[in-house]
């Protein structure tokens, strides 16, 4: 199966009446290991009397695009990268309000880190662009230390990552064009552990003999993606969990703890 993404229930910058509101379903989506990451951040922050509020989560394909035309026609100062080639796109990352976080930027990286979420900046300055910005990226972590070691050097690290987390929960990445499937059995094939020479989508003696080892027999990509995916659940059985409170009690209108001032 695909990586699933789940509902997030927290706290946005946007107000309804004067009244801050939940993110808005359209981005409040997430796998679930980001969800459970997300609230349990948010419980951190509570506990050391700040708070987390998101501005951002989840962006389709479109709302992608749409960003990136924004930052391209100046409407939006920060960059963003054509669709492919954010790890908002996989719902593996947020963006926080850092004026509502009331708690040093340095002390909420460590929060961070021990939750295997990490900034995209170099040092916890609040002024510097995208301090707002982090990723849970989970076990997509390994295609970025995969590229980042050499094993792959045709794009760079971050964006092969961010490729590998799109590619998991079904959505399309442009560059691989006709070989979706083909760059998810890669992709999957990194995550698992094997070397496979570049994620590009196209199915060479290197990702056979990774098949092999991996024994997925089938050689019709879009069946070798699904054998692929079961190895993947049994080994990040978190990724792929799909019950959480939000979907068990779909009549429990009780507002989650973190969720309260
Ligand atoms: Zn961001």
């Amino acid at each position: 199966m695909h990586t699933p993404l789940t509902r997030v229930e927290i706290l946005s910058i946007y107000k309804v009446h004067g009244e801050r509101v939940l993110l808005p379903k359209r981005m409040a989506q997430a796998p679930p290991d980001v969800r459970e990451t997300i609230l349990a951040l948010a419980g951190d922050v509570r506990e050391a009397g700040g708070r987390l509020i998101l501005s951002d989560l989840f962006r389709s394909y479109d709302m992608q695009f749409q960003a990136h035309l924004d930052w391209k026609t100046g409407k939006k100062k920060a960059y963003s990268p054509p669709p492919g080639g954010s790890m908002h796109e996989a719902g593996r990352a947020f963006d926080l309000s850092l004026r509502d976080l009331k708690i040093p930027l340095a002390e909420f990286w460590k929060m961070a880190e021990r939750r295997g979420v990490f900034p995209i900046i170099s040092t916890p300055d609040r002024k510097k662009s995208e301090a707002w910005h982090f990723d849970c990226p989970g076990s997509h972590r390994l295609v970025a230390e995969y590229y980042r070691s050499g094993k792959g050097d045709n794009m760079p690290p971050y964006k092969a990552m961010a490729a590998s987390a799109i590619l998991a929960i079904g959505v399309r990445v442009d560059t691989f064009g006709d070989n979706q499937d083909a760059a998810r059995l890669q992709a999957s094939l990194v995550r698992l552990g094997y070397e496979i020479g570049n994620i590009d989508g196209r199915i060479g003696r290197r990702t056979r003999a990774a098949m092999a080892e991996a024994e997925i027999d089938d050689q019709e990509p879009a069946r070798a993606v699904a054998r692929a995916e079961d190895l993947l659940q049994q080994r990040y059985a978190a990724e792929y969990r799909e019950s959480s409170p939000a979907g068990s009690a779909p009549f429990d209108f009780q507002a989650p703890p973190h969720i309260l001032a």
